[in-house]
């Protein structure tokens, strides 16, 4: 399996020679007279040009730029403080002996002079057999329909919990790392102002909020005369939010303050689920909504935002036959004509990923109660929501008071804010 798309390849099945030692890290710490690494074999000394750990092998010079000792990583800051282009790429070790292990890994004496040092769990990380856990900076997708986010344990999690258990703040992450669908109960609903509102609380509190030109929080109430679509009170179709930036946002918090209405239902779909359905399912209409781009746009407000983005988004590595997803982008309220030259074939497999992601099965369906928040990833779980009208047949809420009978107040987080969440809280941090 390969990881880059040129440059190193590792090789995951490298053919083990007769004699060579392999040692678990456990043997390794007990048995203290074996040596972590062997070199290679076969060929004159001159060739020896990397070293065996585990079944995997690393490049000398690989290993000379990954250095970890103080003179290379800095200490504290634990910045890299050479270039790898400063490597020369004929590194060489010093003599056939100056590979030894320490207490607590191995050291290697270079011809250049230098003393490298690595602990074993730097070592054991990446040797690891599944390599894309090092990589690639993301958790792993669990695919969901109705019944298995059903099924999740963590699916919810009471507010005044979250704040105050560590246990359940890892298990929230996790929640919203693998699924990408958390709902917070209990959640305050009093204040509603922009600065003081719980929401803010809640989404200082699992990441960092995105500023966007909606500003820091926002409102969807529903109101008259509305410039957004999802200001009204019709049915509003599965979609992701502000595909028309560049770098939409990934998290996105709905809180709902106000619910004095008739239906008004969420629905969240996991897209990834059904991308994954059609890979395997369609494989042509996969290709083609992988590769044509779509273009989405917000012209309004003083504002003129567009960007294209395929519909189902890969990852660029690694460069094999199936790479995995990253994002998907649908969002049919926000789609710019698409060119005029657009092939039959992208309607097509359009048509058939839209009926993927319309089954009923996919659907989850949680009408939010009051107090209550949905934290969702916004490039993977689609939203929508039922038409709805007032709980007061005589008029709308509206037109007599300035409350509103349905609000719900929003806000975006950074990506990478939940994911460093992720790595710190739970224990994922890669050396
Ligand atoms: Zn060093």
């Amino acid at each position: 399996m390969r990881f880059l798309r040129s440059g190193l390849h590792f090789h995951k099945s490298g053919k083990q020679t007769p004699g060579f030692r392999l040692l678990s890290a456990q043997s390794a710490s007990t048995i203290p007279t074996q040596p972590l690494f062997h070199g290679r074999t076969d060929g004159s000394h001159s060739l020896r040009t990397y070293l065996t750990y585990k079944n995997e092998r690393f490049s000398h010079r690989w290993l000379r730029d990954c250095c970890q000792c103080p003179a290379c990583v800095h200490p504290s800051t634990l910045q890299k403080l050479h270039r790898t282009t400063d490597i020369p790429g004929d590194i060489a070790l010093a003599s056939e002996d100056s590979v030894c292990q320490t207490s607590t890994g191995v050291s290697i004496k270079w011809k250049d002079g230098h003393h490298s040092e690595y602990s074993t769990s730097f070592l054991d990380t990446y040797s690891k057999t599944d390599r894309s856990a090092v990589f690639q900076p993301r958790p792993q997708v669990r695919l969901w329909d109705r019944q298995a986010i059903e099924q999740t344990p963590d699916l919810f999690v009471d507010f005044r919990s979250l704040l105050h258990s560590s246990t359940r703040y890892s298990q929230a992450i996790e929640q919203l790392a693998h699924y990408g669908l958390l709902f917070v109960t209990d959640v305050p609903n009093e204040k509603t102002s922009d600065m003081d509102c719980e929401l803010r609380k809640l989404a200082e509190y699992i990441g960092q909020l995105r500023r966007t030109f909606y500003g820091e929080t926002w409102d969807v109430k529903n109101m008259p005369n509305s410039r957004n679509i999802a200001y009204t009170n019709v049915h509003l179709g599965l979609h992701m939010d502000l595909l028309y930036f560049e770098h939409p946002p990934r998290w996105q918090i709905l809180h709902c303050l106000r619910n004095r209405v008739h239906g008004g239902k969420s629905i969240f779909v996991d897209s990834l689920k059904a991308a994954e359905t059609l890979r395997i399912q369609y494989p042509s209409h996969f290709e083609a909504l992988a590769w044509i781009p779509v273009s989405f746009h917000y012209n309004n407000d003083g504002h003129h935002l567009r960007y294209s983005h395929p519909t189902i988004e890969l990852w660029p590595y690694p460069a094999d036959d199936a790479p995995p997803i990253r994002y998907v982008n649908y969002s049919p309220p926000f789609q710019a004509p698409l060119p005029p030259d657009t092939p039959d074939e992208f309607y097509a497999a359009l048509k058939t990923f839209v009926a993927l992601l319309e089954s009923p099965s996919m659907r989850y369906e949680y009408t939010l109660p009051e107090r209550t928040a949905v934290v969702f990833d916004n490039r993977r779980v689609l939203h929508a929501r039922t038409a709805f009208t007032d709980l007061d047949p005589a008029g709308d809420a509206q037109s007599s008071t300035q409350e509103p009978n349905r609000w719900l107040k929003g806000c975006y987080l950074e990506a990478d804010s939940i994911l460093d969440n992720w790595r710190t809280r739970t224990g994922k941090m890669t050396p």
